[in-house]
């Protein structure tokens, strides 16, 4: 009996530990780093405990919803509404913000398009990324001016200019966020966004260049602030993008990564977290591998390309994951 009641305790301590491990859920809308255009950035990042996202980038929006009901990920929601309307019922009860990386279109359409049927929301970005969307969408013949401000406003999005590494609370929601500014083929720049859950992080880049090829240290200065939370275990996952093999020569990167480059870039970062065992300084991260540029050529397709030369990269310990469009993550 006692035995018994002992062998139950451990269960139960090993069951609570394996859900208390569990602190984001992510689903996929879009993971391609381009000419797909129903498969691109977009990533709805939750607590685990919640259904209230924050949608990072929303390059393919509303078609991925679409896919992530098929798939039954909001399964539990349907009782508020009937399958047809899901996607919409959590486009505009489940959805609290968007954080933008940059405004190149790839992260940006999909939100765009769904403009006129969205609620009100915020947008957190760069004040950079903010007067871009300003000056050239809102404020030009592209599109209706969706925003709270400036001429014409329509008043649905308030732009949230985000002060670089500065927390803000992402409204009605228990995830804070703050923001790190990135080069992609500077001076064209992108954001990096810590994404905070109690006391667990989940980091999402933007697209972005290595360091040693932008002349600029803008993954290291990231890494300083990192580093300690790997060490503390409470960093889950890293988003990260790698566009190109490393056949892509590096005049020809236009601000992104090879798996050459983010291997020397992970090899920094694990130095940080532990230097005398840096092989496997990064174990307990989820490195989630994003924005791989197709290329159709069926003698040259560059996806198994870029997907082998990953794997075959050290790893410094982290877990290597290849997010698909509609798939569901928690970590
Ligand atoms: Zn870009
Ligand atoms: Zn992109």
């Amino acid at each position: 009996m006692k035995i018994k009641a002992i062998t139950i305790i451990l269960l139960t301590l090993l069951f609570m530990n394996g859900k208390a491990q569990e602190n984001f859920e992510l689903i996929v809308l879009g993971s391609g780093g381009g000419t797909d255009d129903g498969n691109l950035s977009g990533y709805l990042l939750s607590a685990s405990d919640s259904d209230k996202y924050l949608c990072l980038d929303a390059g393919t929006l509303m078609h991925g919803l679409i896919l992530a009901t098929k798939a039954g990920h909001f399964n539990h929601l349907e009782k508020d509404t009937n399958t047809e309307e899901l996607p919409a019922h959590v486009l505009h009860h489940h959805i609290d913000a968007y954080a933008i990386s940059h405004t190149h279109l790839d992260h940006i359409t999909g939100m765009l398009i769904a403009a006129p049927f969205d609620n009100e929301k915020k947008i957190f970005c760069s004040p950079k990324t903010a007067d871009e969307l300003m000056n050239y969408i809102f404020l030009s013949p592209l599109w209706a001016n969706f925003t709270t401000e400036g001429k014409g406003a329509i008043g649905k999005w308030e732009l949230k200019r985000m002060e670089n590494k500065n927390w803000y609370k992402v409204p009605n929601n228990q995830l804070q966020i703050k923001s790190f500014d990135l080069c992609h083929s500077c001076p064209n720049t992108s954001s990096a966004f810590l994404v905070k859950n109690n006391n667990s992080y989940a980091l999402y880049f933007g697209d972005t260049g290595a360091d040693i090829i932008e002349g600029e240290n803008k993954l290291n200065e990231i890494f300083n602030e990192i580093a300690p939370l790997i060490k503390k275990e409470e960093l889950k996952a890293i988003f990260i993008e790698v566009s190109f093999p490393d056949s892509q020569k590096d005049q020809h990167l236009y601000g992104h990564l090879k798996p050459s480059l983010l291997e020397s870039e992970l090899e920094k970062l694990a130095a940080k977290v532990n230097s005398k065992e840096i092989d496997n300084a990064l174990y307990g991260v989820k490195l989630f591998i994003t924005h791989l540029k197709p290329n159709y050529s069926i003698e040259n397709n560059s996806l198994p390309i870029i997907t082998e030369e990953i794997m075959k990269m050290k790893h410094y310990g982290a877990e290597i994951i290849f997010p698909k469009q509609s798939e569901k993550h928690t970590f």
